[in-house]
């Protein structure tokens, strides 16, 4: 043990002479993490000297832990105190002036060719150098713990050479002293430096004092256990950590000790429109250390929405951005947290279905997007996937099929647009038909995904491919006309046939047991399916051959129908039927809700005709 009781010069142990301008130079625009470095440092020291003290190798008394962050403006000093277990001069000569600046060089050399890559420079921490970012002379005060080691003093002005003496601390333990340089003044502001612990020291695991206050919190809530917590416990952290959001819908506390050590807690947010999942944020600690804001690589991409802490004392805590998107222990996490999610979501399903019931319309889209991603996922979630119906219950596929099976041949029904497709809709929920609602974007990948991976033990058809038979009146029986010896569904056929201006539109007429609407547009479930596609990969042009391959299906049990046919026996009625078809035509198209612009016109057109004849 050697200790500095006479003054000493010497050089740091590297060739570059000027490294620390680069570093500066370099990490200027996060500059601000110096002040993490530093107080990492202090609590690594404080930890090591409690966990000494345990073993009983510390002779001397040592102050309870505690990092006191001190600014002196006249000084122009900001310093940063621990009651760790300090170092004696030849500690300070091997930890600062070799290991420690190796440290530094490593980083040089690895990254002096990648200097604007803002990204692996701002999450590559430098250790005790950092603080050359914003001082043009740091000072150690240290007394370490061991028996007999006297106090050290170690200067530098930021090129290597060192001056090292005996010092002045009278306890055990460090000082750092920052003499701010000029272009950094702002941190011997109060409220600067505040808020700086606050970002990146707020959940160290000793009190930090600035001013006489602890301005940190040392036991934050993924440290204990969610026995010991109230909902408030988790609401009050997520407004303290994410002030301003609204309140999440639910979390998850993760504590795993194998493979790898994790603690955090995710909230699932609320998120108001489908695809901004761009919200979340999970910031990244190690050991209560702050390390990085936005740690998007350890959550798979359709869980980029949650926000939360993650504590994961595995990951070194100078990580750089290339090595979170390498690292296999990262992939890890992030497949445990895909477990865990689904362990919640599967677990609200079995046991609180009616909160399950109650967030589903906020957490569907990612739930279906994760599905469609990752098929360990499907293969959790899918018995428990809802749908909400047309009458507000929320139905499994499952119990779709269990209620539905005899009425709709085991397909399951659905509204793409509950809007315009409204009739339709209410002519099956009044034959007890349920109908699901598939509104949203992802729906259009999320079904036929279903179907497929399903080995269509699942298939769906949207309420306007051809489900007529669940609507069909068995007991209409025609009655043929003595006149000219048809059927009324013939004439009806002939009459649309003959006047039906739009063309290549196929007609079909049925007796519906619900005699509300005159006509509806039936498409082929695969047919469609086919035309959507190619809507979407021809950039919205509708220029593919079955883009008119429609059925207009005719209710003779609708009255207007009724009324059409009995019209027909009329002479010179051709124009007037020929209005009356097309209008038909327009009702049945406009629950697609899709009028062009010449169709509106059209459409208004004959209704305005049709108002004039009434008088
Ligand atoms: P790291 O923390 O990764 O080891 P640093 O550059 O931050 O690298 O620190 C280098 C070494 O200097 C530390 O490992 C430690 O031995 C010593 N050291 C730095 N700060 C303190 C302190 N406050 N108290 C005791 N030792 C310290
Ligand atoms: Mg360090």
């Amino acid at each position: 043990m050697s200790s500095a009781t006479t003054a000493e010069t010497g050089h740091i142990s590297i060739h570059a002479e000027n490294i620390l301008p680069i570093i500066k130079r370099w990490l200027y625009s996060d500059k601000e993490i110096f002040i993490r470095e530093l107080v990492a440092n202090a609590t690594d020291a404080m930890t090591k000297v409690q966990k000494l003290k345990v073993l009983g190798e510390v002779k001397r008394e040592i102050d309870d832990a505690k990092i006191t962050v001190v600014i002196d403006k006249e000084a122009k000093t900001l310093t940063i105190s621990d009651n760790g277990l300090g170092m004696t001069s030849d500690e300070i000569k091997k930890y600062i002036n070799q290991v420690a600046f190796s440290g530094v060089k490593d980083f040089v050399a690895k990254y002096q060719d990648k200097a604007d890559d803002q990204q692996i420079i701002g999450h590559f921490g430098l250790g005790f150098y950092s603080a050359y970012m914003v001082a043009s002379k740091v000072e150690i005060d240290t007394l370490s713990y061991q028996e007999g080691a006297t106090p050290a003093h170690w200067e530098c002005e930021g090129s290597t050479e060192f001056k090292l003496s005996g010092g002045k601390r009278t306890t055990v333990g460090t000082d750092i002293i920052l003499h701010i340089a000029e272009d950094s003044l702002e941190m011997l502001d109060d409220w600067k430096v505040r808020e700086l612990l606050e970002r990146y020291c707020a959940f160290i695991r000793y009190p930090i004092e600035l001013a006489g206050n602890v301005v940190n919190d040392p036991n934050p809530i993924w440290t204990k256990s969610p026995s010991q917590l109230t909902d408030k416990d988790y609401l009050d952290f997520f407004h303290k950590v994410f002030p301003g959001s609204p309140d999440p819908l639910f979390w998850i506390h993760l504590n795993v000790d194998h493979p790898f050590n994790l603690k955090g807690v995710l909230y699932f947010p609320k998120v108001r429109h489908e695809f901004d999942a761009t919200q979340g944020q999970v910031k990244l600690f190690c050991n209560q250390v702050f390390v990085a804001d936005n740690c998007k690589e350890l959550t798979p991409e359709f869980l980029t929405l949650l926000k939360g802490v993650i504590d994961c004392p595995d990951l070194p805590l100078n990580v750089s951005r290339s090595y979170l998107q390498t690292d296999p222990t990262v992939r890890k996490i992030s497949e445990h947290i895909v477990k865990k999610v689904a362990d919640r979501l599967t677990g609200m399903a079995k046991t609180e279905l009616e909160s399950f019931k109650k967030y589903w319309d906020d957490i569907h889209p990612f739930v279906k997007f994760g599905m469609l991603r990752d098929s360990k996922f499907y293969d959790r979630m899918i018995e428990h996937v809802l749908f909400k119906t047309a009458k507000d219950d929320y139905l499994t596929l499952d119990q779709y099929l269990e209620r539905n099976k005899e009425k709709t041949d085991s397909t399951i029904v659905y509204a793409s647009d509950s809007q315009a497709q409204a009739g339709i809709i209410s002519m099956l929920t009044s034959e007890s038909v349920d109908v699901i609602l598939a509104e949203t974007l992802i729906d259009n990948h999320f079904l036929p995904y279903v179907e497929m991976h399903s080995q269509r033990k699942y298939k769906f058809s949207r309420v306007d491919s051809d489900i007529t038979k669940h609507l069909k009146d068995q007991s209409t029986t025609e009655i043929v006309d003595p006149t000219d010896n048809k059927k009324p569904s013939e004439k009806l056929d002939e009459i649309f046939r003959k006047h039906l201006s739009k063309q290549n539109v196929k007609v079909k007429v049925e007796a519906f047991k619900s005699p509300t609407l005159p006509g509806m547009l039936m498409v082929d479930e695969s047919i469609r399916r086919l035309k959507d596609m190619t809507r979407l990969s021809t950039t919205g042009k509708d220029d593919n051959p079955w883009a008119d391959e429609h059925t207009l299906v005719i209710n003779q049990n609708n009255p207007a129908i009724k009324t059409l046919l009995s019209l027909a026996k009329g002479l010179n009625k051709d124009e007037d039927l020929k209005m009356a078809v097309d209008y038909v035509y327009d009702l049945a198209y406009l629950q697609q809700g899709k009028f062009t612009a010449e169709m509106m016109q059209q459409f208004v057109d004959r209704s305005t005709k049709l108002l004039a004849k009434m008088g």
